[in-house]
């Protein structure tokens, strides 16, 4: 039962789509394709590589996205997870930071995986000052920092890079 429509988009385009609507329980805001989770997509396979090894958020987004799968009529697609190479927050798309800030969470700068937390200008996602300081290593979810505005003094949660 293969209809028009079918056969012209790709089953990885398809999957895509699927997961598009699968968003992070931490981070609603942001789909695991935008999150750069999501790696390939093979026949018969996704693969992803979660953002936080030991985040509780990880096992959580996979179950998500397996519900998705079984939704869609793919119950029979596997999730490989891939953890080399690790996820880094430059993975997360140019569409994916927009809704980060628009949601509130200062996206990390590119590249600052490779620099340490504290030498990474933070960013306000509301006023978007760089005159900012960090409150506490851990904001409302162990994979943000809670900075706070120097400029308009709200604080706001940076998301960690690594
Ligand atoms: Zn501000």
């Amino acid at each position: 039962m293969v209809s028009a429509l079918s056969v012209t988009v790709s089953l990885r385009d398809r999957v895509l789509e699927i997961l598009s609507a699968v968003h992070d329980p931490e981070i609603p805001c942001i789909s695991v394709v935008d999150l750069g989770i999501v790696r390939a997509v093979r026949d018969g396979a996704v693969v992803i590589t979660p953002t936080y090894t030991g985040c509780p958020a990880t096992i959580a987004i996979e179950a998500s996205i397996r519900a998705a799968l079984d939704r869609a009529g793919l119950a029979d697609m596997k999730i490989e997870t891939t953890l080399s190479p690790p996820w880094t927050t430059d993975w997360i798309s140019e569409k994916g930071r927009e809704e980060l800030r628009i949601y509130g969470i200062a996206p990390p700068p590119r590249g600052a995986a490779k620099q340490s937390l504290r030498e990474q200008a933070a960013k306000c996602p509301r006023c978007g000052s760089s005159s900012t300081e960090e409150l506490s290593r851990f904001g409302s979810t162990p994979c943000k920092a809670l900075h706070r505005c120097l400029s308009c003094r709200e604080p706001f949660d940076l998301f960690k890079c690594h």
